[in-house]
C-alpha cells in the first residue's frame, strides 16, 4: 500500500467509490479509496437502486441530474453493465394539494433542465392497465430515470477509478487521524475474519494523506468520534419486500414493456418490477434509528428481521393501487440500516475545525446522489468551489448544539416524512422546541407561531391563540396560507407604524486584536467602516462568488462585531476561523468569539419606531439621542433603554426607519416588557419572519441562501455598492475574472389572487425563452401584489423588462423594477426627528 497519497477516501459504497473516480478524473493522481470489509458491504448492496428525480431541492436536483446522466455513460468507459433500466418514473398524486406540490416542484426541475410530463389518469390507465387509478388526481412522469443495479453500478465505478489510477484497498479499517499541520497522517488495521464476524487484528499501519474524505455510512458516529466531531447521520432501518411472480404482470410482458417505477406518494411507497413481481418500498411511520453509538463488529452485510406489521397499511394501498398484487405471495425481504440527516439531504463539504478533512456522510439516496456527489465535492476540493451552491447540503448546517439523541429523533422524523406534502411553509415538528431566546414564552402567549432555523425558534408570524374555525395554524397550503392575512397586517404595520422582530437567532462574531482591522480588510470586499459606523459586506470564496454576508460594526480601531444570518453560525463560523488562522502570522494576532448566544437582537423598525424608543432611553438629552446628528443611519451606539444596556445599530432589513437592539441575552425579558408595554401607546405591532421577508423583498435586499450564495459573485448579485475595487480582497481576481454571467433582479408580478412566489419559479420572455428563475418570492403591501428576486441572464436584467414568472404551472406577467422599489431613495430610513 502506498503510504503517502494525495487524497484518502474512506468507505467503499457508491458515495466513496464515486467520489475516489471523479477525484481521479479531474486529475487527482494519487488517490486511494479504503474499504474495511468488500466495496459495496454498507448499505449499498440492499439498495433497491431507483435513482429518482424528484427532489424539491435545486443542489440536490443538480446532483440527482448529473448521476442519472454520469450512470448511462458508465459502460462504454468500463465495458460495464450496471443494469440501468430506463423505465421512467411515475409519481401519482391522490388530491390537488399533492398536484399542487409536484407543480411547484415542477419549477425547479424546469430550472435545472429536468424533463418531465403531466398525466391524466386516463392517461395512466390506457398505458398502464394494471394500476387502479380510480382516486387519482394525476401524475409526474421523469421517462429518462428508472433504476439501476447499486452494486454493479459500484464496481463500474470502482473500475473506471481503477483505470485513472485509484488505488483500491480492501479489509483496511480507519482507526485513528492525526493532523500533523501539514497533513493527516491515518491509522489504519487490518481487518479479519473470525467467527462471521470482521474483527481487527494486530497488524497496523500509516498513511499520510494531503486530504481525506469520509464516506462511512453507517460508521458515521464512530467517524465523528474519530475526528472529534459531530455528524448528525444516523441510519433508519429502511424495508423492502419482493412479492412472487404476478400473473397478470406476466401476462402484460409478453406485449407490454415495463412499467415505470411507481410512486404512490400520498400511500407512501414506491413499486418496481422484480423479475415478473413486484418490489414494494415504503416509507412508514414508527422506523427505529439504529447505531446511534456505532455499528457493533457483528454487523457486517446484514439486515435486520422484517417488520411486517409496521408496514401492513402501506402493503394494502399497494394492493389497492394494484389489484392483481392480491393474490401474490412474499418471496423477499429486505430491512437494512439507511443513513439519514436531520433534514434528510446529505452532508457534503468540508468538516468542521478540521484542515482537509471533507464529509460525505449521511446519504439516504446514495445511489441516486452517488455520482452527482462524487462529481461537486471533487470540482470543490481540486478547483476550490463547486459550480453549484452546496452550501444547503453543507456539514456545518448543525452547530455545536446538535446532540445523538436529536439526531436520532429529527433522522426518524426525516424518514416518515419522505413522502409527507411538501409545503414551502412547511414546519416540522420533531425535537421542538429546543432553542428558544429567553421572550420566547412571552411570544408565544401572544399568540407567535414559530419557526425553526438552526434550532431556534423564531416567530413566523403572530395570530390569534384559539385559531377560529377558518383557519388552522398548522394548516399548509402553495397558495396563500391562513397565516397570509396576519404577515400583511405585520408589514403593513411597519409600513405606517411601528413593529418589532425578534433577531435573536443571528449569527454574531467579535473579531478583535492588533491583526484584526487588516484581516478584514482582506477578508472582505467593502471599505472598512470607521470607528461606530457599520457597513454591509461579503467574505467571498476563493472562486470569487459570496460565501458569508456581514453586517461589520466597527466598535474600535482593532475591533468589530460581525453579524450574519441566523441559519448559519458554524458555517459562518468555521470559514471566519480558518481564514483567520491563516492570516495571524502575517498580520497579527487576530481573536475570534462567537458570541451568537449572548446577545439577544429585537428589531424595532417603522416610522413611529424613533416615537417608541425615544420615550424609553435614558440620557442627558433623550430627544436627540436618536437623531440624525447623534445617531446617523449606518451607524452604532452604545445607548441605554430603561435599565438596559443596548448595542443599537441603525439598520432595518425592512427598509424603514429603525434600530437593531443587542442586548445582553439575560435581560432580553427586561427589555421586551419595557418595548411591549411602552408600545401600546404607539400602535406596536409584533412582527414575524415572514412579513420581514416580504418587506425586504421591496427594498431589493439580497438574502444569504436566495440571492446570496456560492454560485454568484457579489457583482452578479448587482451589489457593486458594496464592493470596493480599489482595494485587494479574498477572492477579487476570481470574482473579476468571472464576469457577469446573470445578473440579480427583482419583480413584480400581476400574479393570481390566491398565490405567490415561493422563491423557485422559472423565468421566461413573453417567447417562451427561459432566462432565469426567482430565488425568492411573496407578497408586496407597498405595491398590492405579487414581488420576487431572481437571476436572469445580463441582457434582460433592465429595469421595466417585461417576463413570465410561472406559478403552479401557468405563465404570469412580471416586469423588472429598478432596485429598491420602495423608497429608492432611501429617505424613509434616513428620516430625521
Ligand atoms: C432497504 C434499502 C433500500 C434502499 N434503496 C435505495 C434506492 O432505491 N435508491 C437510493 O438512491 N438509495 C437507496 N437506499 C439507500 C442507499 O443504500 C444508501 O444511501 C447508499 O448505499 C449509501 O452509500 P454510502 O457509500 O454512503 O454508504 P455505504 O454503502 O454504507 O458505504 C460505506 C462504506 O464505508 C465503509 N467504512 C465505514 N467505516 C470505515 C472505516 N473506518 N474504514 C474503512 N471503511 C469504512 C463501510 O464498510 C461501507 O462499505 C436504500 C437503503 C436501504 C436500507
Amino acid at each position: 500500500m502506498k503510504s503517502h497519497v494525495k487524497a484518502l477516501v474512506v468507505g467503499g459504497g457508491a458515495v466513496g467509490t464515486s467520489i475516489a473516480y471523479h477525484l481521479a478524473r479531474a486529475g487527482w493522481e494519487d488517490v486511494v479509496l479504503l474499504e474495511r470489509d468488500e466495496l459495496t458491504s454498507g448499505s449499498t448492496w440492499h439498495a433497491a437502486g431507483l435513482l429518482p428525480y424528484f427532489n424539491m431541492s435545486y443542489a440536490t436536483t443538480h446532483i440527482h441530474d448529473y448521476s442519472i446522466k454520469f450512470y448511462k455513460t458508465l459502460e462504454e468507459e468500463t465495458g460495464l453493465n450496471a443494469g440501468f433500466s430506463v423505465v421512467g418514473n411515475l409519481r401519482m398524486a391522490q388530491t390537488k394539494e399533492r398536484m399542487d406540490e409536484y407543480r411547484l416542484y415542477a419549477t425547479t426541475a424546469e430550472t435545472c433542465g429536468v424533463p418531465f410530463e403531466w398525466m391524466t389518469p386516463a392517461e395512466i390507465k390506457e398505458r398502464w392497465p394494471l394500476v387502479n387509478t380510480s382516486d387519482l388526481e394525476g401524475a409526474i412522469y421523469h421517462p429518462t430515470d428508472g433504476y439501476i443495479n447499486p452494486a454493479d453500478v459500484t464496481m463500474a465505478m470502482a473500475k473506471g477509478a481503477r483505470q485513472r489510477g485509484v488505488s483500491i484497498e480492501r479489509k483496511w479499517q480507519v482507526d485513528g487521524y492525526d493532523w500533523t499541520g501539514s497533513e493527516w497522517r491515518v491509522t489504519l488495521t487490518k481487518m479479519v475474519e473470525k467467527g462471521g464476524n470482521l474483527v481487527p487484528s494486530e497488524e497496523q499501519t500509516t498513511i499520510t494523506a494531503e486530504h481525506v474524505v469520509t464516506a462511512t455510512g453507517n460508521h458515521a458516529q464512530r467517524t465523528a468520534k474519530l475526528l472529534g466531531i459531530k455528524i448528525p447521520a444516523i441510519p433508519v432501518e429502511h424495508q423492502f419486500i419482493v412479492t412472487e411472480p404476478d400473473p397478470a404482470l406476466v401476462e402484460y410482458r409478453k406485449t407490454h414493456g415495463e412499467h415505470p417505477v411507481l410512486r404512490d406518494a400520498d400511500a407512501k411507497w414506491y413499486v418496481r418490477e422484480e423479475r415478473g413481481g413486484w418490489i414494494l418500498g415504503p416509507y412508514e411511520r414508527n422506523a427505529p434509528a439504529r447505531f446511534e453509538y456505532g455499528v457493533p463488529d457483528s454487523f457486517r452485510a446484514d439486515l435486520f428481521p422484517l417488520d411486517l406489521e409496521r408496514i401492513e397499511e402501506e402493503y394494502m394501498s399497494m394492493i389497492h393501487r394494484i389489484p392483481s398484487s392480491e393474490e401474490v405471495g412474499l418471496k423477499d425481504d429486505f430491512n437494512g440500516p439507511i443513513c439519514y440527516t436531520p433534514d434528510g439531504n446529505p452532508l457534503i463539504g468540508p468538516a468542521p475545525g478540521l484542515r482537509n478533512m471533507w464529509l460525505a456522510e449521511g446519504f439516504s439516496f446514495g445511489i441516486t446522489a452517488a455520482g452527482g456527489a462524487g462529481h461537486y465535492l471533487a470540482q470543490m476540493m481540486v478547483e476550490g468551489e463547486a459550480e453549484i451552491d452546496m452550501a444547503s447540503l453543507d456539514p456545518k448546517r448543525y452547530g455545536s448544539w446538535m446532540t445523538t439523541e436529536y439526531a436520532a429523533r429529527k433522522n426518524e422524523e426525516a424518514y416518515e416524512h419522505v413522502y409527507i406534502i411538501h409545503h414551502p411553509d412547511e414546519e416540522r415538528p420533531a425535537c421542538r422546541p429546543l432553542r428558544t431566546a429567553p421572550v420566547y414564552d412571552r411570544q408565544k402567549a401572544l399568540g407567535a407561531q414559530f419557526g425553526q432555523v438552526n434550532g431556534w425558534e423564531r416567530p413566523n408570524y403572530y395570530g390569534p391563540l384559539d385559531a377560529d374555525e377558518n383557519f388552522d395554524h398548522d394548516a399548509r397550503s402553495f397558495r396563500r396560507g391562513g397565516w397570509w392575512h396576519y404577515a400583511k397586517e405585520e408589514a403593513e404595520a411597519i409600513r405606517n407604524g411601528v413593529g418589532m422582530i425578534d433577531a435573536t437567532a443571528f449569527t454574531k462574531h467579535v473579531v478583535k486584536g492588533p491583526g484584526a482591522a487588516a484581516f478584514i480588510d482582506w477578508f472582505t470586499c467593502n471599505k472598512l467602516p470607521k470607528v461606530g459606523r457599520i457597513n454591509l459586506t461579503y467574505a467571498l470564496t476563493e472562486a470569487g462568488t459570496t460565501r458569508t454576508e456581514y453586517t461589520v460594526v466597527r466598535l474600535a480601531d482593532d475591533e468589530f462585531y460581525l453579524v450574519s444570518a441566523g441559519a448559519w453560525t458554524a458555517y459562518d463560523g468555521d470559514y471566519l476561523r480558518k481564514a483567520a488562522e491563516d492570516k495571524r502570522d502575517e498580520m497579527g494576532w487576530i481573536e475570534i468569539q462567537d458570541v451568537t448566544t449572548q446577545w439577544g437582537v429585537l428589531a424595532v423598525a417603522g416610522p413611529k419606531s424613533r416615537d417608541l424608543l425615544n420615550a424609553l432611553v435614558k440620557d442627558a438629552d433623550p430627544a436627540t439621542v436618536l437623531s440624525n446628528k447623534r445617531f446617523p443611519w449606518l451607524s452604532c451606539r452604545d445607548i441605554e433603554l430603561g435599565m438596559c444596556p443596548v448595542r443599537a445599530i441603525r439598520v432595518a432589513y425592512t427598509g424603514e426607519l429603525g434600530w437593531e437592539l443587542h442586548h445582553p441575552i439575560e435581560m432580553q425579558r427586561y427589555l421586551w416588557d419595557l418595548i411591549t408595554t411602552e408600545g401600546e401607546t404607539h400602535g406596536l405591532k409584533l412582527v414575524g419572519a415572514r412579513a420581514q421577508n416580504w418587506l425586504r423583498q421591496e427594498k431589493s435586499y439580497r438574502a444569504f441562501g436566495h440571492e446570496l450564495g456560492r454560485d454568484a459573485t457579489p457583482l452578479e448579485a448587482d451589489l457593486p455598492r458594496f464592493v470596493d475595487l480599489s482595494k485587494d480582497f479574498h477572492g477579487k481576481a476570481a470574482m473579476e475574472k468571472t464576469g457577469i454571467r446573470s445578473k440579480c433582479v427583482t419583480v413584480l408580478i400581476d400574479g393570481p389572487d390566491d398565490t405567490d412566489p415561493w422563491g423557485r419559479e422559472a423565468l421566461y420572455l413573453e417567447d417562451g425563452t427561459r432566462v432565469g428563475r426567482l430565488t425568492s418570492g411573496g407578497y408586496s403591501v407597498a405595491f398590492g401584489k405579487s414581488i420576487g428576486m431572481g437571476y436572469v441572464s445580463p441582457e434582460v436584467a433592465k429595469t421595466g423588462q417585461a417576463l413570465k414568472v410561472k406559478m403552479l404551472d401557468k405563465l404570469w406577467d412580471a416586469t423588472v423594477t429598478e432596485d429598491s422599489p420602495y423608497d429608492p431613495e432611501n429617505a424613509r430610513i434616513r428620516q430625521d426627528g
